[in-house]
């Protein structure tokens, strides 16, 4: 059996990131990827949002890993020539009953160590904005858009430079955990022996981890599946920066985001499904949307929204429960000697991914 110091599964952002900051620490590193491609999941179906940090729970590894991220992530995309841009987003209060959820989100963001939010009333948020209608918003100059699959491919290269690998259709089936390592089982019956294996598989990563023998199922959080749709508009967005509405449950609201070529999106809603494949635009959920954009947006012409592509989010919290932090669990949580596993990695895993690989190694050591 071919024996390796550390195995990475999945070949998203996260995984990507942990097994460069492996590699760049000295280690060898094998990330074994099931589809034919990098970066084919979640990391493909999100709204390309470098997160400010605002809205965490303060203390939680999210609001730490997401400012800590943030930093690394515009640095990172700097020297490597990675597109990005700080467009800056405004978060609003569309009704009167926001007002003080819009205190309590300084507050927040406060305790969350950002500290460049500005409060606004309607007519600076106009000034800034002149198809924008709000009774007060914030600005958070740090927000910006990056182009995530630029990240992944820069970080598979660096990933190659430092002596690693990246396989693509190789799935793993399931493993077997031993104080002599951790015997990987791949789908098309190959083995490998591994010392160290971080599980960042997103959406499979519950149900694989239960496929690891020699890790207690108590570990393993169930996995809920959310499904976000987004609708493109047709034209070009009056906007230069992203619009938020303030936050609502299990989501960040029907927000509008843009790409790097200036294309704007409005999205995710949030769709509880049973299966993580489930990724149809629902076109009936469009109303809903033309409905919520209008309170920001009121001059939203009809018909211009068009369906455009949906992501789901890994929860590990069944719907209506609280919002739960990411969960990652390393030796000295599980007593699996060798063996991270990363569940529960949503919004802000792309903002906070160069962080969250940092933390991974921490476990190690
Ligand atoms: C709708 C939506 C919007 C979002 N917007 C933002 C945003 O704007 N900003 C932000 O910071 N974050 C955002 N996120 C979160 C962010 O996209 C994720 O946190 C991040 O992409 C997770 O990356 P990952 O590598 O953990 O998962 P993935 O990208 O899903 O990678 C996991 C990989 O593991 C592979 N895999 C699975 N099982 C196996 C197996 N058995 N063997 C081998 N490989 C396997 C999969 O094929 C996949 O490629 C959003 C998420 C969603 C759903």
């Amino acid at each position: 059996m071919d024996q390796l110091e550390c195995v990475v599964i999945g070949a998203g952002v996260v995984g990507l990131a942990v097994a460069r900051a492996l590699a760049l620490a000295g280690q060898e590193v094998m990330v074994l990827e099931a589809a034919p491609a990098i970066g084919t999941g979640i990391s493909s179906r999100n709204s390309e949002v470098i997160h400010a940090g605002i809205y965490y729970a303060p203390g939680s590894l999210k609001a730490a890993l997401c400012v800590q991220g943030r930093g690394l992530l515009y640095d990172y995309c700097a020297a490597r020539g990675i597109g990005f841009r700080r467009c800056g987003k405004l978060l609003v209060a569309t009704h009167e009953t926001q007002l003080p959820q819009l205190q309590g989100i300084l507050a927040q963001a406060a305790r969350n160590d950002v500290d460049d939010l500005e409060l606004l009333s309607a007519a600076q948020a106009r000034a800034m904005e002149p198809h924008l209608h709000c009774l007060a918003a914030i600005h958070s100059p740090s927000t910006g858009i990056v182009d995530s699959h630029g990240l992944m491919l820069a970080l598979q290269a660096d990933i190659e430079h430092a002596g690693g690998m990246v396989v693509l259709n190789s799935a793993l089936a399931r493993a077997v955990c031993s104080d002599a390592g951790i015997d990987l089982q791949m789908v098309d019956g190959t083995e490998l022996r591994a010392k160290r294996v971080v599980n960042a598989a997103g959406l499979q990563a519950p149900g694989l981890a239960r496929r690891f023998q020699g890790l207690d199922a108590r570990w393993v959080p169930q996995a809920y599946f959310a499904k976000g749709n987004y609708f493109t508009l047709s034209g070009r967005a009056p906007f230069e920066r992203l619009i938020y509405p303030v936050p609502q449950a299990a989501g960040l609201g029907v927000h509008l985001t843009l790409d790097l070529g200036g294309q704007a999106k409005f999205g995710p809603d949030v769709q509880w499904v049973d299966s993580a494949d489930d990724l149809t635009v629902d076109v009936q959920r469009g109303d809903a949307f033309y409905a919520e954009v209008r309170k920001y947006w009121p001059a939203l012409p009809d018909g211009a929204l068009i369906p455009g592509y949906a992501g789901i989010r890994p929860k590990i919290h069944a719907p209506g429960q609280p919002a739960c932090d990411f969960l990652i669990q390393g030796p000295r949580a599980h007593g699996v000697p060798g063996l991270v596993n990363l569940f529960g990695i949503e919004s802000p895993g792309l903002t906070s991914s160069l962080a969250i690989a940092e933390h991974v190694l921490t476990l190690f050591s």
